[in-house]
């Protein structure tokens, strides 16, 4: 039987749920400089965002990419406050019919971002009509129906559409080739993490070292969403067992209490991957199949908690499905099949 996992709120998900929303906007960085990592991300974009200021236009579409949780919206944000203009923010889903997406874009201003999250989400329909806004700043729209429809074409204000997947590839050719900016945003490092739950800490008022902000660091997945979400699930433990600070020792223990290992594997992970290695031989298994056993949607075992298993070298793609690695099995102290035999 397929044991209830209350994904929700899972406390490593890096998917969010609206009741952190609140939270995350006072944890978001408003300007570059505050952006931790993504180095090259950050390059490039502060040179382009430059060169539009210089010129006096609106910035090229960005295509933002990369796991949940890594600072896309954040990012998209910032863009719109260093170039000094407003910022609307959407979602693929969230746009049924084309008249939503009409009614979008006319109302922007001159030089606004439009943000559009899970962009692979969004219908035909409502794409063909993104395409003229996107090239030319204009939107053929179809009145009436049969032999008396006629097309008129109507201008919009020059926009920055930054669109946000998590996987290039999920998105039409058409609908790729329109951004002259793509961006991929990595996992990030656990110093870098480090830094971003320091940042944070000092804004919630929360006291913590340089060392419990790493042992939440080395467990967050690469993820500042994770690392915030620990970070404030810590503070809890501190705050009642603890004298409030987080130390490093602090940390460990309400870690653990999480059943959060240092890799920042948890239980959810850890019935994936032994569901791989105990009924499919560590693989190569298919991702369907993985899904079934697991009962987890496809989608979200790819985008969400395959990226970090590969990151961290537990979990590997083959043409012939996923395999499970021998780091894996000595981190699950599990000795694989070959070797059983051999004893
Ligand atoms: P995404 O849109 O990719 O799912 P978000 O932009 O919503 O991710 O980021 C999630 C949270 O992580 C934000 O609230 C923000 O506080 C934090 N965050 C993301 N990237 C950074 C960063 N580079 N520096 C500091 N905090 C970050």
């Amino acid at each position: 039987m397929i044991e209830e996992i209350d994904f929700e709120n899972r406390i490593v998900s890096p998917e969010y749920t609206s009741a952190q929303d609140e939270a995350e906007i006072s944890l978001r960085p408003k300007t570059l400089s505050e952006y931790i990592g993504q180095d090259k991300a950050k390059d490039n974009l502060s040179i382009y965002i430059e060169a539009a200021r210089k010129r006096k236009e609106s910035l090229d579409h960005v295509l933002l990419y990369g796991p949940p949780g890594l600072g896309k919206t954040t990012l998209a944000g910032i863009i719109a406050h260093e170039m000094g203009v407003n910022i609307r923010v959407t979602s693929g889903p969230a746009i049924e019919k084309q008249g939503d997406l009409v009614a979008i874009l006319t109302a922007l201003n001159e030089g606004d971002v439009l943000f559009i999250d899970e962009i692979h989400r969004l219908s035909r329909n409502v794409e063909e009509i993104l395409y003229p806004a996107m090239e030319d700043f204009s939107l053929d729209i179809i009145l009436g129906k049969g032999p008396s429809a006629r097309s008129i074409r109507l201008d919009v204000p020059h926009f920055t559409l930054v669109g946000a997947t998590t996987r290039s590839g999920q998105l039409t050719a058409p609908l790729r080739d329109r951004f002259g900016v793509l961006l991929r945003l990595e996992l990030y490092t656990p110093e870098q993490l480090g830094q971003i739950v320091t940042r944070s800490a000092g804004i919630l008022g929360i006291p913590i070292d340089i060392d419990g902000a790493l042992e939440i660091a080395s467990r967050a997945r690469g993820t500042p969403r994770i690392a915030n979400r620990l970070l404030k699930r810590v503070r809890d433990i501190a705050e009642i067992q603890f004298d409030g600070i987080i130390t490093e020792k602090v940390a460990r223990e309400a870690l653990a209490r999480f059943e959060i290992d240092e890799l920042g594997l948890d239980d959810f992970d850890r019935r994936m991957l032994k569901a791989i290695i105990n009924n499919y031989g560590g693989g190569p298994v298919g991702l369907e199949t993985i899904s079934a056993a697991v009962g987890e949607e496809a989608v979200t075992i790819e985008d969400v908690y395959e990226p970090y298993l590969m990151q961290i070298g537990f979990l590997t793609r083959t043409p012939r499905g996923r395999c499970v690695t021998p780091a894996c099995y000595e981190h699950l102290g599990i000795k694989p099949a070959g070797q059983q035999q051999l004893i």
